[in-house]
């Protein structure tokens, strides 16, 4: 298979319904965006007669997938979007700004960080400090926004201090993900109780790399592949030890599982697709097979919960939802659509007022439902969440891990 041969085929496939268009969160909220329909497949179908032709509101694509979910004749649009951002960033690099540079390689900054004495509490203050004097607008940052704070001790970092239970004999590799890992590890430490409540082993894999989802929406698409490739030759190798691989974000999880294939079109990557699976997607085949440990919440705690769109991409319906209501949870979707932040979307200054625009439906039903705590598997739209309402926010990782110590 050539590289972006499925994706750019499936342009053809286009009937031009609309239906990407009535579903699209962005062309709701900002009429300068002109819609999945003509920024993805017809302009792909036109093939652009000249190098410098470029459909300039095609920045305002957020990635989010909605068009990809709707579109009932397969054409990925999303991804030809992406594609063809990344062939105009190819050929203007210089277009790219310092908010695209520092969004797209947080991973890079995370490591920086590390190997420095006290240098995540000095970036934290220094985020502290340049938010409160207006600086984060100079750099493209939303300046109403408030960055997340790198965690004191990374997952990584945590996961080598944790004692699992001797004996496990099952085993799951953990794709931490960049957000858990540096932003939010207590989610990290939840999902290997979880595992090993139920009786595996979690293991990690340094050689991990981000999943690329944050350089593919900044057009960085040759250093997506490199991070793909370095992934896909592990999750392969776990794979002929039979170790599945287990994600809890949902925009990692796309990624590993979809994303990789359809960008790059490789066999190995469709292999490797078929070893990774979403956290509650996977304790959701153990409970079908009844090896799921058994537990039942009494508080009548009230939770609402936020399904991210790259979870709806994966086409699973809402895992974490169903399995915590099983187990006597009281907790509802919030069915509001996309939240508006679409990883780094929302955080670039241009598009605060779209990102938040977007996300208004889910703010009004969250402060409605007299909910304690949002529940989300998504980290960004967690922190999207938080900024809309002020409200209390956790991953369903969490809810179930707090449910087992009972
Ligand atoms: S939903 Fe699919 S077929 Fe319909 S206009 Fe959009 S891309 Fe074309
Ligand atoms: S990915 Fe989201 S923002 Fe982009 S065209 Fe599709 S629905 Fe619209």
């Amino acid at each position: 298979m050539e590289l972006e041969e499925r994706a750019r085929d499936s342009a053809d496939n286009c009937i031009a319904c609309t239906s990407c268009v009535a579903v699209c969160p962005v062309t709701k909220a900002n009429p300068d965006y002109r819609g999945p329909k003509l920024v993805g497949p017809a302009h792909n179908r036109m093939h652009f007669s000249d190098e410098s032709d470029y459909e300039d509101s095609l920045k305002l694509c957020s990635n989010c997938k909605n068009c990809d979910i709707t579109c009932p004749n397969g054409v990925s649009v999303a991804t030809l979007n992406m594609l063809e951002r990344a062939k105009y960033y190819k050929a203007h690099p210089e277009k790219h700004t310092q908010a695209d540079q520092m969004l797209s390689h947080n991973f890079q900054m995370a490591d920086m960080l590390k190997s420095i004495p006290f240098g995540r509490t000095c970036a934290n203050i220094g985020m502290s400090i340049g938010e409160a004097m207006g600086m984060m607008g100079a750099m493209g940052i939303a300046p109403q926004r408030k960055s997340p704070r790198f965690a004191t001790k990374y997952f990584r970092e945590m996961y080598k201090e944790i004692k699992q239970p001797e004996g496990l004999t099952k085993e799951v590799l953990f794709f931490p993900g960049c957000f858990i890992d540096v932003n939010d590890p207590e989610v990290g430490v939840a999902f290997v109780k979880v595992m090993n409540a139920n009786g595996y082993k979690v293991l990690m894999d340094d050689r991990f790399k981000c999943c690329g989802s944050p350089l593919v929406v900044g057009g960085y698409l040759d250093e997506a592949r490199s991070h793909a490739d370095n992934n896909v030759a592990i999750i392969n190798e776990y794979a002929a030890k039979n170790i599945p691989v287990i994600a809890c974000c949902t925009s990692c999880s796309l990624m590993l599982k979809a994303e990789y294939t359809e960008l790059f079109a490789q066999e190995e990557m469709a292999q490797a697709a078929k070893n990774v699976y979403d956290a509650f997607e996977f304790l959701t085949i153990l409970a079908e097979k009844g090896e799921l440990k058994k537990v039942h919440v009494s508080s009548d705690k009230k939770f609402i919960y936020h399904a991210p769109c790259h979870l709806r991409a994966q086409g699973m319906g809402m895992p974490a939802v169903d399995l915590l209501k099983e187990i006597g949870v009281n907790i509802d979707s919030a069915d509001a659509g996309c939240c508006g932040m679409s990883g780094s979307y929302g955080f670039h200054k241009e598009n605060y007022e779209t990102s938040m625009k977007i996300g208004s439906e889910l703010f009004d039903k969250i402060n409605a439902s007299g909910a304690h705590k949002v529940v989300c598997d998504c980290g960004t739209c967690r922190e999207q969440i938080k900024h809309g309402t002020n409200a209390k926010t956790t991953h369903p990782i969490q809810v179930l891990a707090k449910a087992y110590e009972q």
